[in-house]
């Protein structure tokens, strides 16, 4: 997954790890797949083409219409860079088709509209799902949303939700990323005992080569688990995840949706508590509404039109979720 920053800043050394893994996997027998979160600034024709050419899924960083975009997302001049990405959009509607392309929201501080960013982006803009994620831990404190802002956003989550679920009751998506993940992991019944694959399945490697929980910790003063040119520090990522563990069996085992949750981002917790290690109990209430939430849709949608499930779920793990997860 190539995350930012901005990863087309440095395509060479994109194209350089493409190649390697693609020859070390074909040469282990399997495959590997790769995804981009952009801003879509740099995009070109042959830069289109080159992750078009290998498969490489896209998400584009874009924070709603121009009158949101702009707030933050400006050249160092401090111009706003919607229509520059707008333009990148229609470029990439253009030239790629090797995955469906969706945009990744960042909510920041008084950015809580989530019904008209959504329409603009996913009516407006055409792209194939948008997922919000909103910012409350973030390095910068005057991008966060205040606790009252945060409540707005799970309830405009909820009145979006309200509209996927009419439109899954007349079988179609409306490419509502979070109630599509949240519908997921209950039709999966998932049960996490870690709240991610941070550590697990999913690392983040810095630009100088350190080894990270996630991109989120990159940059951080968390200590590295490792570098790329000597090794995973195993034994320290074995006792953060035990300990994890531990922890949250202390607090979370009656939480009706621990299997869900498992306690939270870690980072959140960090920014939060300086402690990476304790769950996320400043926001459990939002967690739980938005979960029974969920749970209120799949049971609608699984009387009334249980096909759904098969039609736009399933398929989307296979061609989508690595480059929105990011
Ligand atoms: S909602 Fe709170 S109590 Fe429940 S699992 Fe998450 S962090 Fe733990």
């Amino acid at each position: 997954m190539f995350f930012g920053g901005e990863p087309l800043s440095n395509l060479p050394l994109i194209k350089q790890v493409v190649t390697y893994a693609e020859q070390r996997f074909a040469g282990l027998g399997r495959t590997v797949d790769f995804s981009l979160t952009t801003n879509a600034t740099l995009l070109n024709e042959k830069t289109v083409d080159y992750l078009n050419d290998h498969n490489i899924g896209i998400a584009v960083s874009i924070d709603g219409p121009p009158a949101y975009h702009d707030r933050n997302r400006i050249t160092v001049g401090g111009r706003g860079t919607y229509d520059l990405v707008a333009e990148k959009v229609k470029l990439l509607k253009a030239r790629y088709s090797a995955r469906p392309v969706g945009a990744r929201v960042t909510l920041t501080r008084g950015i809580t509209d989530i019904e008209a960013i959504w329409d603009h982006l996913f009516n407006t803009l055409g792209f194939h799902e948008v997922g919000f994620a909103p910012v409350t831990a973030g390095d910068v404190a005057s991008y966060n949303l205040s606790g009252d802002e945060l409540a707005t956003v799970f309830a405009n989550m909820k009145r979006l939700g309200e509209k996927y679920l009419e439109a899954a009751l007349d079988n179609r998506s409306i490419g509502f990323s979070n109630m599509h993940q949240l519908l997921t992991d209950i039709h999966e019944g998932t049960r996490k005992v870690l709240p991610c694959g941070a550590g697990v399945g999913m690392v983040a490697v810095d630009h100088a080569g350190g080894i990270d929980l996630c991109h989120r910790f990159s940059g951080s003063d968390m200590p590295h688990f490792g570098e790329v040119n000597k090794g995973l520090d195993k034994t320290g990522l074995n006792q953060f995840l035990n300990q994890r563990l531990e922890q949250r069996n202390l607090g979370c085992n009656s939480c009706q949706i621990r299997n869900l949750c498992a306690g939270g981002c870690y980072h959140e917790s960090y920014a939060r508590y300086n402690d990476p290690l304790k769950p996320t109990w400043h926001y459990c209430e939002l967690l739980r509404d938005w979960v029974d939430f969920g749970i209120y849709t799949y049971t609608q949608i699984l009387a009334k039109n249980p096909g759904f499930f098969a039609r736009y779920l399933s398929p989307r793990r296979a061609h989508y979720e690595t480059s929105q997860s990011a």
